[in-house]
């Protein structure tokens, strides 16, 4: 388990991207540098139920999370946080998640 959930941030003018692009939307810059955010806050949470091709698939719960100064990320949550809470982002086998912070 990593800290924090890798973007993009624009070397130009800071501006936060993720996916990575090819230009800066801010300032059509072309070069970037991996970051990291560790929090967000939800905004939506959605339920995948089925999952095509997928016989034994368990109900996940996606979140869509606003970061702070950052692009809006798509995380699976770990836990039944709902829109308005803020999560702490991590990364395992590559891929992004989040849960509720700890005490609060
Ligand atoms: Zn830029």
């Amino acid at each position: 388990m990593s800290n924090g959930v890798g973007i993009w941030r624009c070397v130009g003018c800071k501006t936060a991207v993720f996916p990575q692009r090819l230009l800066c939307p801010h300032c059509h810059g072309e070069k970037f540098e991996p970051d990291r955010v560790s929090e967000g806050v939800v905004e939506e949470v959605s339920v995948i139920r089925h999952m095509i091709g997928q016989t034994d698939w368990k109900p996940r719960r996606i979140a869509n999370v606003r970061t702070a100064g950052g692009p809006f990320l798509t995380v699976g949550l770990r836990d039944e946080s709902g829109p308005g809470t803020v999560i702490d982002l991590f990364e395992e086998e590559g891929a992004p998640y989040g849960k509720a912070r700890a005490g609060g």
